[in-house]
């Protein structure tokens, strides 16, 4: 049993291809995982890192894999060569590299004639007698013998079982080939083993046929291209059933399970499969290959999407459906890493983050949106665990088989088809499979099949996808958002006021800025929902959103499409505030809604601000402002203190203050009598025409003070009467609103 544990663990690390499985303790699993993973992903992400496409000098035509295996025997594989079509891709192509590990290499022939190789580690370098052009086609016979160190093993299971798994890269510890992913061809598996053990591979069976010493030869061959990863040979006692799957073609679907586990294979299988490929041919396209199934073994592991015959470990198919997620994930695989093969590992979470997300679709499909969710859930939690133990881009992650590939690249295509929406998304699914069928594909191809499905908006134009893909695949994390609501008016004239901030820390190449959609789902009183949805695109952003009516609540992401964390800061959700001149100041009126506490107050004009009383206001009130420094335009601004010690701002229009006319007036003039000169005051109401003249008591005009265009206000003037004789005068002020007069005495 310790055994088996320690086994998972270090077999997890390597294995990118299955959903790992629900550990008891997720973290402290992962620390495990972590600890194993030093000793050897590190060094194959190293690897992965620094490869050199060596093989671009030529590329592979066809595969042939003959095997004579001894189970329970060393050397396990006691004869065996690979045969390779290749073809020249330069001219005078003289010697060619292949990698084959930690078995002995007895002969090399190319096209049937012995040459010379070298071999170095695990690539064998062969010499070419005849230089090839490009263009050439030519064979390559390795023969070798040996006991895998890894990609091939026999085990004590069911009375003994050999079986293989080559991903990521340990397909040249079983083989020998160029052992990189895009490295696809058809090929044909040829076993010669006991009698008693019952063969499974790629494709279709071809033949079986007896042979000397009580064994059989088994061939395999798959009319499809398919990568050396995904290569496979299973051989054990074996109860074989099959069913078919009636889509586009009828597609035989082949299930090799242990004696006595027929009843739960039909429990586990019969419906799952099936459904799930008539969803998945739906959505992405016809079944690729020209066969289905599934066999399990004693992988240490989930499963592994080997092409056309799925291996998985055997106490999976438990007959009450648990793990049915991961029959549906390695189904999903024939469509995404298969028949569309991620380029090279860096490219894992085009092959992880489909199957995974396929896992979403399936749900949705059987339990409608709740479904999604719920699946998205359990995703969510995992790229939690993945992310908070080493947040790295999807994109070359490190590890390059962790929990983000997987669990983040399915939240990735969540956020991508929400953006594109359900039909350009899958059409454009549809034809990123089609395009990039039976062969391999990059971050950039699928990009590229998004441009042209994507209608752009008014932020990026649809041929520019870079944004997406450059913040959630070439770099790291999610965005934390921090937002409040409040709103203003009421009924049809409602406004919703969203304020959001993005907090996330740049660490890990997190971008500083994710730009998004960002959806919220608005219940309004009384009933009745709708979504509205902003762009973010900034750290800190504020949106203002004409609602037809009183809102009851607002949530963020409501439709669950957004990988992120968010906090709503909402304590304050209505604010508004107005202000109306009056004769002797201007009147505030604001009303809040939430938790209030208290408001501010403060009056601002063109030269600043200045708060207006020094103590909280009332939630809710009315201020007079009497202490304008004099005419002008003024606004105000309120800040409301939440319970929760959060704050909110808003602000009144402007308004502008006047002050009230004088009356007009005319004062005695003084000194009164006078001699010499006396000084008149007025007051003007209104500014117009004035007319201010001292008559003598006959009525005739002696002198004009003023005439003319004035302002209004007080108004001062002197005026010399030393040339007047004594006697009493008539000073007469008239304006458009009337006329005043006061006597004078000039004395002698
Ligand atoms: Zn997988």
């Amino acid at each position: 049993m310790r055994y088996a544990v320690i086994a998972l663990l270090l077999l997890a690390v390597l294995a990118p291809a299955h959903p790992p499985i629900e550990p008891e303790d997720p973290a402290d699993w992962w620390n495990q995982v972590l600890a194993g993973r030093a000793i050897k992903s590190l060094e194959e992400a190293a690897l992965y890192a620094e490869y050199e496409p060596l093989a671009e000098n030529y590329h592979t035509i066809h595969y042939e894999l003959y095997l004579v295996l001894d189970p329970g025997s060393s050397p396990l594989i006691a004869d065996a060569y690979t045969e390779l079509e290749l073809e020249s891709d330069l001219d005078g192509l003289n010697e060619i590299v292949l990698e084959i590990a930690d078995l002995t290499v007895d002969q090399v022939r190319v096209n049937s004639v012995p040459t010379t190789w070298d071999l170095d580690g695990y690539e064998l370098t062969v010499d070419l007698p005849v230089p090839m052009d490009e263009g050439f086609l030519f064979d390559v016979r390795v023969e070798y013998h040996g006991d895998p160190s890894d990609g091939m093993w026999y085990d004590t299971a069911n009375g003994g079982i050999v079986y293989t798994c080559g991903c990521p890269s340990a397909s040249k510890n079983w083989f020998c080939c160029w052992d990189q992913n895009y490295e696809k061809a058809p090929a044909t598996i040829i076993v010669t083993i006991d009698d008693d053990y019952d063969v499974t591979s790629n494709g279709h069976l071809v033949s079986d046929v007896p042979v000397s010493g009580g064994r059989h030869r088994v061939t395999f061959e798959t009319r499809d291209a398919i990568a050396p990863y995904l290569i496979m040979l299973s051989a054990t006692d074996y109860s074989h059933y099959r069913d078919y799957f009636y889509g586009d073609a009828t597609i035989p679907i082949d299930y090799y399970v242990y004696p006595g586990m027929e009843d739960d294979a039909h429990a586990e299988f019969d419906y799952v499969v099936p459904t799930c490929m008539e969803v998945f041919e739906d959505l992405f396209g016809s079944y690729p290959f020209e066969r289905a199934g599934y066999s399990v073994s004693p992988l240490p592991y989930g499963g592994m999407e080997h092409q056309t015959c799925i291996s998985l470990l055997a106490s999976l198919v438990r007959g009450d459906g648990h793990y049915y997620a991961i029959f549906v994930h390695e189904m999903a695989h024939m469509w995404w890493g298969d028949a569309v093969t991620a380029h090279t590992w860096v490219e894992c979470w085009l092959n992880e983050g489909f199957a995974t997300y396929s896992e979403v679709i399936y749900d949705e499909d059987q339990d409608g949106d709740q479904g999604r969710r719920d699946r998205l859930q359990i995703h969510r939690n995992r790229y939690d665990i993945g992310d908070n133990n080493n947040r790295s881009p999807i994109y070359d992650p490190n590890p390059l088989f962790g929990y983000l590939p997987y669990y983040k690249g399915s939240w990735v295509l969540n956020m991508l088809r929400h953006l594109m929406g359900d039909g350009d998304f899958y059409a454009c699914l549809a034809d990123y499979q089609a395009d990039r069928l039976y062969s391999w594909a990059t971050t950039e191809i699928l990009k590229n099949n998004t441009e042209d499905f994507w209608d752009g908006n008014e932020h990026h134009s649809d041929s520019d996808m870079d944004w997406f893909f450059d913040q959630w695949v070439y770099l790291a994390g999610h965005p934390e958002y921090e937002w409040f609501y409040w709103t203003t008016g009421s009924g049809p004239d409602t406004v919703l006021h969203l304020h959001l901030d993005q907090v996330q820390s740049t660490e890990h190449e997190t971008p500083y800025v994710f730009e998004m959609p960002v959806d919220f789902g608005v219940d309004y009183d009384g009933g009745g929902d709708e979504v509205v949805t902003v762009w973010m695109d900034e750290r800190s952003q504020e949106f203002e959103i004409d609602l037809d009516g009183d809102v009851e609540s607002v949530e963020f992401d409501p439709g669950y499409w957004l990988l992120c964390d968010h906090e709503d800061h909402t304590a304050v959700d209505h604010a508004e505030a107005h202000v109306s001149a009056l004769e002797d100041g201007l009147l505030v009126d604001w009303d809040t809604g939430g938790d209030v506490v208290g408001v501010e107050l403060y009056r601002r004009d063109g030269l600043g601000e200045a708060k207006v009383h020094e103590l909280l206001l009332p939630a809710a009130g009315r201020y007079l402002d009497r202490s304008l420094p004099g005419e002008g335009s003024y606004s105000y601004r309120l800040v409301a203190h939440a319970a929760d010690g959060t704050t909110l701002e808003f602000s009144t229009e402007s308004a502008d203050w006047r002050a009230p006319g004088e009356p007009l007036a005319l004062a005695t003039p003084f000194p009164n009598p006078s001699s010499d000169q006396v000084t008149v005051h007025f007051n003007l109401s209104g500014s117009g025409s004035v007319d201010l003249a001292a008559y003598d008591l006959a009525g005739r005009r002696v002198a004009t003070l003023a005439l003319g265009d004035l302002a209004a206000g007080r108004h001062e003037l002197t005026w010399n009467i030393q040339d007047l004789p004594a006697g009493v005068y008539i000073l007469r002020l008239t304006t458009g609103g009337g006329a005043l007069t006061q006597r004078l005495v000039i004395a002698r």
